[in-house]
């Protein structure tokens, strides 16, 4: 599943690829026929996203459109010239030098701009977008019986956060996942926000989700190699890098979570 940092550097891409462009819009599958009616022959204004939703403006349309990619979705760019479109792309958006294909995604649809505000106060604060507000965030945790593990999923408490960055976040805070929210101080939930948006904006910029320290991986120079990424993330059995302790796995709100029985003490 794509975390936020991917759909911000998404956002971004769009928004080199298309501001200022006049696109053309058609929907191949058939199942965005009236909405890419609507784009087609508008001018790009502008691309953002809020935690793991994609928002287009154009010209002259109040509506925006509304991407989430859900789990297989992907919205790729391509240069032209465009093929005769291949399998289920609900949208296409064409330049005269690139084309853009959706396909997988769970929504792509066109919102009002009360639908728009109704959705973005249903999610918690965005840790990478500039002003979010942690003290939301902070407020449905204090007063939580639901573990730390589940509320760092959950859209409506952080926006953009997945399932690698929460099981590498709780491990760099030594905070094991069970732990009820209300159990979590200020203090540990002010330092755990700040290494999230250190983490996700480091994602945003290079790509990759890199959380370990230099000195904790195998290979102690040069960048990090994939398997030297994470501290717990995917690395069920293998010891831990601060402890040496197996680490964990179990499924917790239909994902898998990861920790260090020992490092992240219940
Ligand atoms: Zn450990």
């Amino acid at each position: 599943v794509p975390e936020g940092h991917t759909l911000h550097r998404l956002a971004r891409a769009n928004r080199l690829l298309l501001t200022g462009k006049v696109v053309r819009a058609s929907s191949p599958q058939g199942r965005f026929v009236e909405g890419a009616a609507l784009l087609n022959g508008r001018q790009f204004i502008s691309a953002e996203a809020y935690g793991k939703h994609l928002f287009h403006r154009y010209e002259g349309l109040s509506d925006r459109l509304h991407i989430h990619l859900g789990l297989y979705g992907k919205f790729l760019a391509h240069a032209q010239p465009a093929p005769v479109p291949i399998g289920a792309v609900r949208l296409r958006l064409e330049t005269d030098t690139d084309y853009l294909e959706l396909r997988g995604a769970t929504q792509c649809e066109l919102i009002t701009p009360p639908e728009r505000r109704e959705l973005l106060a249903r999610l918690g604060p965005d840790p990478l977008r500039p002003g979010a507000d942690p003290e939301r965030a902070w407020q449905r945790i204090r007063r939580s019986k639901t573990s730390i593990g589940q509320l760092l999923m959950n859209q409506d408490v952080l926006a953009g956060v997945g399932n690698v960055y929460r099981a590498e976040v709780l491990f760099r805070a030594q905070l094991a996942p069970h732990r009820p929210g209300q159990e979590v101080t200020e203090a540990e939930f002010t330092a755990m926000w700040s290494d999230i948006v250190t983490l996700m904006r480091a994602g945003m910029r290079t790509g990759v989700i890199v959380t370990t320290l230099r000195g904790d991986r195998d290979r102690r120079s040069g960048p990090a190699r994939p398997e030297d990424r994470h501290y717990v993330y995917r690395r069920t059995g293998l010891p831990c890098r601060r402890c040496g302790t197996p680490i964990r796995t179990e499924v917790l709100a239909t994902r898998n979570l990861f920790w260090c029985p020992t490092c992240q003490p219940r």
